[in-house]
């Protein structure tokens, strides 16, 4: 329940339904309230699909009312009681889904015990991980043989071993649970998410084949487990109307604004800077950014969350920035239609902080990247964008922390303006433009019919209907 994995869950499940399948997604009242227009559309267009209402227990779990998606937790504390909140929904989740007689349940990696009642309905349980074949053989790879043991420092790198690319990383880059697991605060959860690794039927990923066909072979390899990709699942967006409400917030932003600002603007002139739903950054380092956009003489389009904001309104921003900025930088408060504005074609660079979901939409739209991994697999992302597929170029963050702490150091504009501009102008960038551009068509094709994607939903569609537990 975090807009990273709810909002490509809710493609997949509309897509399994154009596809002839009846399909129910359980959600809570404040995240259906994101999409529930969208699945009405689709109902009226014909579609057998519904949303089923479980009420989340904030008050239980000791969250504040309304804290219903992990975005909205603001603490590392929040955080925990917010899992700890997801293993009280077992029992209501198990009720819907015996009353709906479902086939087959796909749920998000953090639901474990999907698998006891999948098991209990003799149905086959799916997991959603929500990230690539590369990150999760990065992943696997260091749970197996914590190469980072043997380094010296926290700075010195090492190799990941036995993958099909050499990729270094040093311990600064790794998530917190993969250095010290037993230690974790959600180590019990931890081991039972994997222990329902061996119980479900398998995973479906967001990804297509020719973005990481080696790692996606490696993958089903070491792991021996069953994997179906399906996307970019992005692209099963296809009206303006269903990208533009796509995980749309309450905030939104004024979408027609931005597509005439857009408009205005020469092919491959503008960049785009978003960190995703979750991202919280310091004032700092928003004066930071501030700063390289306007040194980089770029024309860009910035997403400000409005919980980033720290004190006041506009104070994280330079003197006079917004009237100097005119016409030249558009700042969206809020929510942004991202898929839209990174298919336009005035759109010419992404400043992204990797995560999963924003690295394959910007993929898809066969748009450059500038990396700037802040936490979750984000660092492993960065290393395929700029190492494996060569359509990015990093601006140096080195340091993974956690989601909710805002204290570390900030990134420079000088190292902002250095990045935009490798994207933007010059033989390398045209190089990356090229590269990214084929990807872009390649990931279109997969989605096709009769592309990689399509053939594989299709077969994990027929694998269900000849489920026999
Ligand atoms: N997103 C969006 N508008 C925004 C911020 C985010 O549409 O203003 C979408 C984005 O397109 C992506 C998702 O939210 O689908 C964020 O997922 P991602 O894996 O990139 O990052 P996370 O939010 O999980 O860190």
């Amino acid at each position: 329940m975090a807009p990273g994995h709810t909002i490509p869950m809710i493609d997949i499940a509309r897509q399994f339904a154009r596809n002839g399948a009846k399909a129910t997604i359980i959600s809570t009242p404040l995240n259906a309230s994101h999409f529930s227009q969208t699945i009405e559309r689709d109902r009226e267009n014909g579609l057998e699909i519904s949303v089923s209402l479980i009420e989340f227990p904030c008050q239980e779990a000791g969250l504040p009312e309304g804290c219903e998606n992990l975005s909205s937790t603001t603490t590392p504390e929040m955080s925990l009681n917010f899992c700890r909140a997801l293993d009280l929904i077992q029992e209501p989740v198990e009720i819907l889904l015996r009353e709906s007689h479902s086939d087959a349940i796909v749920a998000g990696f953090f639901f474990w015990w999907a698998d006891d009642i999948a098991r209990k309905l003799n149905i086959p349980r799916l997991q959603f991980y929500g990230t690539g074949f590369f990150p999760m053989c990065i992943m696997h790879t260091l749970k197996e043989h914590k190469p980072f043991e043997n380094v010296g420092s926290d700075y010195e790198e090492f190799v990941v071993p036995g993958l099909p690319d050499e990729v270094k990383l040093t311990r600064r880059q790794l998530p917190e649970e993969t250095k010290d697991e037993g230690k974790s605060p959600l180590a019990e959860t931890l081991r039972k998410i994997v222990a329902s690794q061996s119980t479900s039927l398998g995973i479906i990923v967001n990804s297509f084949y020719e973005l990481e066909p080696a790692y996606a072979r490696h993958y089903k390899e070491v792991t021996g487990r069953k994997a179906w990709h399906v996307g970019p699942v992005s692209l099963f967006n296809k009206s303006n109307m269903d990208k533009t409400h796509r995980g749309l917030e309450n905030s939104s932003s004024d979408d027609d604004d931005c597509l005439n600002w857009l408009n205005s603007k020469k092919p491959n002139s503008v960049v785009y800077v978003c960190f995703g739903s979750m991202a919280i950054f310091s004032a700092a380092q928003l004066l930071e950014i501030a700063k390289g956009l306007e040194s980089s003489g770029q024309e860009f389009i910035w997403v400000v969350r409005e919980k980033v904001k720290d004190d006041g309104d506009g104070d994280w921003l330079p003197d006079g920035y917004e009237s100097r900025i005119q016409g030249r930088g558009l700042i969206i408060k809020g929510w942004a239609p991202q898929v839209l504005i990174l298919e336009h074609e005035a759109v010419g660079g992404f400043v992204t902080h990797c995560g999963w979901n924003s690295v394959l939409e910007g993929v898809a739209a066969g748009v450059p990247m500038i990396t700037w991994p802040l936490s979750a697999e984000q660092f492993f992302n960065e290393k395929l964008v700029t190492q494996i597929l060569k359509t990015g170029t990093p601006v140096g963050a080195q340091e993974w922390t956690k989601r909710t702490d805002d204290r570390r150091e900030a990134i420079k504009g000088d190292d902002i303006e250095k990045a935009v501009v490798k994207v933007m102008v010059g033989e390398e960038s045209e190089r990356m433009r090229i590269r990214a551009r084929e990807l872009g068509d390649m990931a279109k094709r997969a989605v096709e019919k009769g592309g990689s994607s399509d053939a594989d939903l299709k077969s994990l569609m027929e694998e269900i209907r000849n489920y026999h537990p």
